[in-house]
């Protein structure tokens, strides 16, 4: 039994790069996944030679702390490669070209969708977070682009005091409203909580310093308890050879999620228990149960705080059982018990998959299936399902091309906000989407400096500036040039409307 304590992760020191801490951490099973890397980590640092980052470091650091940290979430290794490629084509001389013909079209594809992704940018309109969520993910053609893109970040938000001081609120913002939701989606639950932590300083300082000084408060009692509990339980475990225990670790709540939790329960802390929790890890589901038990049998649980989200899951597929427990000198500690797929699974969400592609056979034909059927417009949500109907590893990254997202296309305002549309949409659907008024008014379209008709259909990413005059009113017609069920409820509705009135039946 091994028992680790989770640290704080706040180390300040110079990171010098090195090739083989990143082939530690992305251990490469075949000679040509280790040349790809080594391949990749020269070219890199080639290609970014000279260029300095605000911190006053290489900018080679940069990609290459990106590249560990996608070998942390147990990506694979093209993607890694793609991660210390992944501002090559945006910051230095070498093209698109170039990179493909170095190292392959599906590298380049990856390193293509990052560049991209970077051209949007959050302006803190909040009607429009969830299109841009969902753009980010369609933009992303690939879900391995988006991983790279939140590796990219986590980077570039943990390095945000050499930002500039008045950039960095909207960097933070955007972390936490665009790239945390995403990683959630995602099941990966460890980089979203690293996300927000690293932003959510810089997002709200006032608050998170009375976090930090509410957490400094009460650290050394929880600690005292966790251990307590730690104690007696090993001891009682040792008591039955037919569990095994692969892990007991301590947990501390992130900060941010802690503070959005603290804020549903009056700013009570007396009322959160899950401050701190004391994770077993196990072998099989079986014993998970059998800890449980032996748990109970200790310490007398707090009623209404058990909960089994391994016969249930949590919606984005967590699995776990969890309990919480007085602990006789006045403490209550929560307790997580799960397998070491649960586990891997919590932390890494879609990620886990790379790491666990040889247990998928196996796993596969004891869960049942999810449902994809349906509306597509389930988006990630379905993706922890997708993960476990999926036949084979292999099948799974051609399900992460997200060929669901296809049909839908992203349509901007000049001002930057997004709206997202059924493909074939025109002019008409995108007025109504932004406001029924304007819909009822628009006289002409242009897409950047050109007029376009109002029966034409947008291009996925146009810029669409609608312009509207007072006199102008739908006709029937539109009814044939709109997609949406929104522009053509509106359409009707006026029809309906100057149908009744008087002067449309004098005319007619
Ligand atoms: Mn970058």
């Amino acid at each position: 039994m091994t028992e680790k304590i989770f640290e704080e992760s706040a180390k300040k020191e110079k990171k010098v790069p090195h090739i083989k801490d990143l082939m530690d951490m992305a251990k490469p099973t075949t000679h040509k996944d280790r040349e790809l890397l080594t391949k990749a980590y020269h070219f890199a640092e080639m290609a970014h030679e000279g260029q300095l980052r605000n911190s006053g470091d290489p900018y080679f650091v940069h990609v290459f702390e990106t590249a560990k940290n996608l070998a942390n979430l147990g990506m694979d290794t093209k993607t890694i490669a793609a991660g210390l490629l992944h501002d090559t084509v945006e910051d230095t001389k070498v093209t698109e070209k170039e990179l493909e013909k170095e190292f392959g079209e599906e590298i380049a594809t990856l390193v293509k969708g990052v560049t991209k992704l970077g051209k949007v940018k959050y302006k803190g309109h909040d009607r429009h977070v969830e299109s841009l969520r969902k753009f980010f993910i369609a933009a992303s053609n690939d879900l391995r682009v988006l991983i790279i893109k939140l590796a990219d970040r986590l980077h570039n938000v943990q390095t945000l005091e050499y930002v500039r001081e008045d950039k960095r609120p909207r960097i933070a913002l955007e972390t936490i409203e665009i790239h945390a939701p995403l990683a959630n989606r995602l099941g990966m639950g460890k980089l979203k909580g690293d996300l927000e932590d690293a932003a959510f300083p810089y997002a709200y300082p006032k608050e998170y310093k009375e976090i930090v000084d509410l957490l400094a408060e009460r650290s050394s009692t929880k600690k005292k308890h966790l251990e307590e509990v730690n104690k007696i339980l090993k001891k009682e475990l040792g008591r039955h050879p037919e569990v095994h225990v692969d892990e007991i670790n301590f947990r501390i709540k992130h900060k941010y999620s802690l503070w959005r939790k603290l804020q549903r329960y009056n700013m009570d802390i007396e009322k959160i228990y899950d401050i701190s929790a004391l994770r077993i890890v196990v072998d099989t589901i079986e014993e998970c149960y059998r800890v449980l038990g032996i748990v109970h049998s200790l310490w007398r649980p707090l009623p209404g705080r058990i909960k089994d989200y391994i016969a249930i899951p949590k919606p984005n597929g967590y699995r776990s059982l969890h309990t919480t427990i007085f602990t006789g000198d006045g403490g209550i500690v929560e307790v997580q018990i799960r397998t070491k797929e649960m586990h891997a699974e919590a932390a890494y969400g879609v990620a886990a998959h790379f790491m666990y592609k040889e247990q998928e056979h196996k796993r596969k034909k004891s869960t049942q299936s999810g449902h994809l059927g349906g509306s597509k417009l389930e988006w990630v949500e379905n993706l922890v399902g997708l993960q476990k109907m999926t036949e084979e590893p292999g099948k799974f990254i051609e399900h992460l091309k997200m060929d669901f997202f296809r049909d839908r296309i992203f349509i901007f305002t000049p001002k930057g906000d997004v709206v997202d549309l059924p493909e074939d949409s025109t002019p008409i659907d995108f007025a109504y989407a932004i406001h029924s008024n304007i819909g009822n008014h628009i006289y002409g379209a242009k897409v950047g400096s050109r007029f376009i008709s109002l029966d034409e259909k947008l291009k996925n990413g146009d810029i669409v500036d609608v312009m509207v005059k007072k006199d102008c009113h739908p006709v029937a017609k539109w009814l044939e040039h709109t997609k949406t069920a929104l522009a053509k409820k509106h359409i009707r509705s006026y029809m309906e409307k100057i149908a009744r009135s008087p002067y449309s039946r004098k005319k007619s």
